[in-house]
């Protein structure tokens, strides 16, 4: 099969370079902007390369995926917002099939069959797609290959209609380590009385150099934490190598996002809180009470 890949995070789009070399011979896109790193890309077969369009080109993507596209049997996308936005726009430009959120896909007598996580987590579902094929993949599934120094090309943007113009473009403030590439998190629930009592777990991420992110109900309801902080199946999905979730109840949709973690610690004062289930110690104990103590200890700890 032959795979055309692209995503607006190089890092990612190494990802889908693996995750398309089990099926075939891969080429990768790049934009104006990331040409820069093209000398680093190893890997792929072939770098294709647009300097007619930025990553950020959401309109112009989708013209020239989909114009490239019909080359190939399967588009690989990255499982961010934007890459997420591009699999169905460009399935119904190709007439292809589209799945978004695949954690793993091989050939089978010419379709394409595919993983992803349903039911909030609780389930795999296996489906089979017809091909052309166009899908995301899940962020973090595939480790980037070592490979060969691929060959280059040059491909053109057509002329084409444009209906979104780009009226202005606002730097977001940084809020430290994006949530998906922390190796520690500190995850918040609503157990958590008032916003100002947040500063405990703020201590905690401190003093163990990690950030914290919470459930959604903390970011999207209350407005306690910016959106692009909360975990789950709606939100970022998360793979640290320590997690300590408080006073959150870890339902599926929560859940969900924190299946790659290497050790959860939960600290909840109901023992039968489902977050347990996904836990590899827990503390049964009001956070109020616990938190404060394990700051202090981690803090003699380092001498601080
Ligand atoms: C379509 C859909 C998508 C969703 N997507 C997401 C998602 O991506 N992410 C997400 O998080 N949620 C999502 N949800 C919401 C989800 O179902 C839960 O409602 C949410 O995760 C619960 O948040 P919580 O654990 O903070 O609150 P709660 O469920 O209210 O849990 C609070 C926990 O705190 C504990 N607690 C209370 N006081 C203390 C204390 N003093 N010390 C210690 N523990 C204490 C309680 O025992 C309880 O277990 C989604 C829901 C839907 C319908």
């Amino acid at each position: 099969m032959r795979v055309l890949a692209f995503s607006h995070d190089i890092s990612l789009a190494l990802e889908l370079v693996s995750a398309g070399n089990s099926l075939g011979d891969v080429s990768l896109l790049i934009t104006s902007d990331q040409e820069k790193s093209s000398e680093e890309i190893m890997g792929p077969n072939e770098l294709l390369i647009c300097k007619e369009i930025e990553s950020s080109d959401q309109e112009g993507l989708v013209e020239l995926l989909s114009s490239l596209g019909k080359e190939y049997e399967v588009l690989l996308l990255s499982g961010d917002r934007r890459g997420r936005e591009l699999v169905g726009q460009i399935a119904q430009r190709i007439g292809g099939s589209a799945a978004v959120d695949v954690s793993s896909l091989k050939e089978s007598n010419g379709k394409l069959v595919i993983e992803r996580m349903t039911f909030g987590g609780k389930a795999i579902a296996i489906e089979e797609m017809s091909i052309p094929a166009v899908i995301s993949i899940q962020k973090g599934k595939f480790k980037p290959i070592e490979g060969l120094k691929p060959s280059i090309r040059e491909v053109k943007l057509s002329n084409f209609e444009r209906r979104i113009e780009l009226v202005e473009k606002r730097e977001k403030p940084k809020v430290g380590v994006p949530l998906d590439k922390a190796d520690i998190v500190v995850a918040v629930g609503r157990g958590f009385r008032k916003k100002e009592d947040l500063k405990l777990a703020y201590e905690l991420a401190d003093v163990l150099g990690g950030v914290v992110g919470s459930t959604r109900p903390l970011a999207a309801d209350l407005k306690w934490m910016p959106e692009e902080v909360w975990i789950g199946i709606s939100g970022v999905r998360i793979a640290p190598k320590l997690l300590i979730v408080i006073g959150a109840s870890g339902q599926q949709q929560f859940a969900a996002g924190i299946m790659d973690s290497g050790i959860v610690v939960a600290v909840n004062t109901d023992s039968k809180a489902p977050i347990f289930e996904h836990s590899d110690y827990g503390v049964v104990m009001d956070l109020y009470q616990f938190i404060p103590i394990l700051v202090e200890k981690l803090r003699e700890h380092k001498g601080a």
